[in-house]
């Protein structure tokens, strides 16, 4: 996002674009699926804390929604663009496909930082992005999630701003909630245990054993922690993990070659996923340069972070030993770096195959949510194992099969299962 010449959008219409040639897909249907079916572009105005009022940029992209509601986080980032809401929008669209979710495509986004929010103003912001879009979203229309600097407590303003408009309880509006006020048991594990569930598959096609690897991280934020700890649980090492610096306005890896310790590190982490640069280097980490996470002597790397960050400058970087690239952050990879891990034979795990695991579970609290009855954890967890180990064996075997890469394989199986929707539904 910070580099003004990197659209994602465009590299998501790429994506889209190389699939439709190999599956020969008619005019009309690229024509409906190359760009989002319905955008929201709109101001809200907060008063802040010293009095003034300040107006934000908000966005809601809804891509497609031919398999039903769209489904999507709301970002809150100061390098936000449309063109990143209308990519991960689209991503969206193939990520509820993969994994045979019955919604579609969305994404949202405000342009703010907030880091310097207090949380009235934060509060504000949330409850007037809902006021912006509340005819536009809904339980049966479009269900807002959480996404990079937005969480529980954000879902919450945005469910109670809803409920207050709309004059009725409406849980299934928007997921990621609060467990105990309509969250699911699972969610806040989802993403990153769905990276390991398809890292452990992936470990297994290599036969490779997880006790046997060692792994760095791009990210210490929400998808990161989950990941690391399903991994190390497993037997895995990380040795390396990297976050943004607030302060310094630059980001860091830290590193121990034994293998960082998991809680140790979350003791000294902000809510937004920075490590206090003193204090890891109390606890024995060495500091290294943000790039250092990709360079590391490692069999696995798992961009968490943000998209954007495995490209043609840093590909070149990545160590002999590494077998496997577990995708957890959306679009991490440009598609010319892509081309060079598949020369490389590294098998990559593709975002919206690794990381569907949120969506996933945020579908699971819909149902609960809709049902107002909800699963304990072993039950969430167990389903949210299940769909993503099929969804992981369905792209391996056809990537097999017609000898596709896994990104490829996996764009295949949504493009396809979305584009019968819209001729199903007579569209196209
Ligand atoms: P988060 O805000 O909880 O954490 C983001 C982490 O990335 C933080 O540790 C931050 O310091 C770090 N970071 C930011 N810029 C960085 C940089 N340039 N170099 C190194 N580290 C950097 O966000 P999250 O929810 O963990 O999401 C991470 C990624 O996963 C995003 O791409 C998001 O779209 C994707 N994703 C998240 C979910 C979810 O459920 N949270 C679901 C699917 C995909």
């Amino acid at each position: 996002m910070a580099d003004k010449s990197y659209n994602p959008f465009e590299i998501a219409q790429a994506q889209f674009d190389r699939v439709a040639d190999l599956l020969n897909l008619d005019k009309a249907s690229r024509d409906l699926l190359r760009y989002p079916m319905r955008e929201y572009h709109f101001s809200i105005p907060v008063r802040m804390d010293d009095g003034k009022v300040r107006i934000f940029r908000g966005f809601r992209v809804q891509h497609n929604d031919a398999r039903g509601p769209g489904k999507g986080g709301i970002r809150f980032h100061p390098m936000e663009t449309i063109f990143t809401v209308r990519a991960l929008a689209m991503w969206m669209t193939w990520k509820c496909a993969v994994v045979d979710i019955p919604l579609g495509g969305s994404e949202g986004g405000v342009v703010c930082d907030p880091h310097n929010l207090s949380p009235r103003e934060h509060e504000q912001l949330c409850r007037g992005w809902v006021r912006q879009v509340a005819r536009n979203v809904g339980p049966h229309l479009d269900v807002p999630a959480p996404d990079v600097m937005t969480g529980p407590q954000s879902m919450l303003w945005m469910l109670d701003e809803f409920e207050t408009i709309h004059g009725g309880k409406y849980p299934g509006f928007i997921t990621g909630k609060p467990v105990g006020v309509g969250g699911s048991q699972g969610r806040r594990e989802a993403t990153g245990y769905g990276v390991v569930i398809t890292l452990r598959e992936a470990l297994k096609d290599l036969k490779l054993k997880a006790e046997q690897t060692q792994a760095s991280v791009q990210g210490f934020g929400n998808v990161a922690q989950y990941a690391i700890e399903l991994y190390q649980r497993m037997g895995g090492t990380v040795t390396c993990v990297s976050c943004w610096d607030q302060a310094d306005q630059k980001a860091y890896s830290y590193r121990k070659e034994q293998g960082i310790r998991l809680e140790e590190l979350l003791g000294i982490t902000d809510p937004f996923g920075g490590i206090d640069q003193a204090r890891a280097r109390d606890l024995g980490y060495e500091r290294l340069p943000g790039e250092a996470w990709i360079e590391q002597d490692v069999e696995i790397l798992i961009p968490a972070a943000i998209e954007n960050q495995i490209t043609v400058e840093n590909v070149n970087s990545i160590g002999r030993r590494v077998r496997i690239v577990a995708e957890g952050a959306n679009g991490p990879t440009t598609p010319e770096a892509d081309a060079v891990l598949s020369q490389r034979d590294i098998l990559t795990i593709p975002d919206f195959l690794a990381n569907a695991g949120g969506v996933t579970c945020s579908y699971f609290e819909q149902v609960q949510s809709n049902m107002n009855y909800y699963w304990e954890k072993d039950e969430v967890l167990a389903k949210l194992d299940a769909k993503m180990t099929s969804a992981y064996i369905e792209v391996r075997e056809l990537s097999r099969k017609n000898k596709l890469n896994m990104r490829d394989a996996a764009y295949v199986i949504s493009i396809n299962r979305v584009a019968q929707a819209c001729r199903d539904r007579g569209w196209v």
